[in-house]
């Protein structure tokens, strides 16, 4: 991207030669401006950092109106009930298109993570820098990038031809990175305005470095509390052990009991209601080969310890269309200071991963029983069920997903993988319920080693400059199929 010509792979659609030219000319400001919102440190998990959400807001806002879009604003939802600061949404719309052209909804975050371990970093979090073709920084890829993929591509399209083939609505959120606290009810709040007939959201990975992805599932997750208790209260463990059961022996086999030597759940009816894959999909999954190398090095595994899970389905299936429960947490003594004492009452915070079809309640409940039936020496088993949410799952087809397949095998010249993700992403389900029905296009700017979240975040900048082209050839894909939009 420090030269401004079209990457090689890119094979320009006929017709939107001038909206790619428009895009490869601009694509140093865009950087630059990228670059601007780096700087802006904009935390939202940090009661130090309201301004610079503020600012980051407001620069946001800037450029949406160098995008074209009318009635840009700042939107601010009063203080939550606990008085904590709700940080601002920029929104923006274009209606040119007219009442006959579809209207796409544009999502992306402003907000980043904290930089935790900025002594790790090899150059400053907040100051942009580009090595070896990627620029790093925190927000570099999640998701300022995602908010200037928006820009360029509307900026481009105002530029050759005074506006986008569609009706276009932008919602930049401020509160992704601590879990959308507020998104519900904000897009309750504005539903009319904000209606569309398709949503983009611009805040996933791609497959690959010049592979992208389109995303059509999302684990969900739940927090399970257990509590077990064998005695009223401790005892010594030389004058009670052998006949007195202690909790945390009882606790360490009730967790056991969860898998089988293979590392698969094995609670009963847990699983009954994970959506099954047909033969295509297996086989598309297995298609995306993700090698037990590779997949050892990124998880740092050890190399004599064996990968877990049903032999039987491919590595990807396991991560994104299996569930999964992980003890997380236990409350014990520290080593340092246990005593020879027989523990009275154990408890444990149990991770658990939702596959795609399982109704929460269903299999926690499922889960909550397991445990409750199983206890060992017939100790008090207490389950609470905490924060959970369900999967999220698309059929990965139909006229919104068919245009961003055409517009993403033009930019990166090579066609989408169709992606699960094993993590839970909470802006999706609101966008669903709000707009039931609409379909949702999840759409990466970043790749598995961008490091979101992590030390030395980075954005891979021709893959940007694809994710960019994307954009721009996505908005006339669709404008192509207005017709079928309508009736989907
Ligand atoms: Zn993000």
């Amino acid at each position: 991207m420090s030269t401004s010509s079209l990457p090689a792979a890119t094979e320009v659609p006929d017709g939107l030669e001038d909206v790619a030219e428009a895009l490869t000319r601009e694509l140093p400001r865009t950087r630059a401006w990228l670059e601007e919102l780096v700087r802006i440190p904009s935390i939202s998990s940090s009661p130090d950092h309201v301004e610079a959400c503020r600012r980051s807001a407001e620069r946001t806002a800037q450029l949406l109106t160098e995008a074209g879009l009318d009635e840009v604003r700042l939107l601010e939802l009063s203080p939550a009930a606990d008085g904590s600061v709700v940080h601002p949404y920029v929104t923006g719309s274009w209606l040119g298109a007219g009442p006959d052209a579809p209207t796409v909804l544009l999502y992306a975050h402003h907000d980043v993570q904290p930089v935790a371990t900025a002594g790790n970093w090899t150059s400053e979090p907040f100051v942009p820098t580009e090595r070896n073709g990627r620029l790093y920084g925190r927000g570099a890829a999640d998701d300022k990038a995602g908010i200037l993929a928006h820009v360029a591509a509307l900026r481009a399209w105002q530029q050759a031809r005074g506006g986008a083939p569609v009706n276009v609505k932008v919602i930049i959120e401020g509160e992704e990175e601590i879990g959308s606290p507020n998104l519900d009810h904000f897009l309750a709040a504005h539903a009319d305005e904000l209606r569309a007939d398709v949503i983009v959201l611009t805040d996933l990975t791609n497959w690959q470095v010049g592979w992208p992805g389109l995303t059509y599932a999302l684990r969900g997750m739940a927090d399970v509390f257990v509590t077990v208790r064998t005695l009223a209260q401790p005892v010594h463990s030389g004058m009670w052990g052998g006949p007195v059961p202690d909790a945390l022996t009882a606790m360490t086999r009730l967790l056991a009991g969860l898998h089988d030597d293979r590392g698969v759940v094995t609670v009963p009816g847990f699983a009954d209601d994970v959506r099954p894959l047909s033969d295509d999909e297996r086989d598309r999954l297995a298609a995306l080969d993700l090698d037990e190398s590779t997949l050892r090095a990124d998880a740092r595994v050890f190399d004599t310890v064996r990968l877990t899970g049903d032999p039987d389905r491919s590595l990807v299936e396991r991560l994104w269309m299996q569930p999964t429960i992980t003890p997380t947490g236990m409350d014990v003594p520290r080593v340092a200071d246990a005593s020879n004492t027989l523990l009275a009452e154990v408890r444990a915070k149990l991770s658990v991963r939702l596959a795609p079809g399982q109704d929460p309640d269903r299999a926690l409940g499922a889960l909550a029983r397991h445990l409750e039936s199983s206890a060992p020496f017939g100790a008090e088993v207490e389950v609470a069920i905490g924060e959970n949410n369900a999967a999220w799952v698309t059929e990965p087809g139909g006229p919104a997903w068919d245009a961003a397949v055409a517009a993403m095998t033009a930019a990166y010249g090579r066609a989408p993988a169709a992606m699960g993700c094993g993590g839970s992403i909470p802006f999706v389900q609101p966008f669903s319920d709000a707009f039931g029905g609409a379909p949702c296009l999840l759409v990466g700017v970043e790749d598995p080693g961008s490091n979101a979240h992590g030390e030395d975040e980075s954005l891979h900048l021709e893959d940007f400059a694809k994710a960019c082209l994307t954009e721009a050839f996505l908005l006339a894909e669709l404008a192509a199929r207005a017709g079928e939009l309508r009736t989907a």
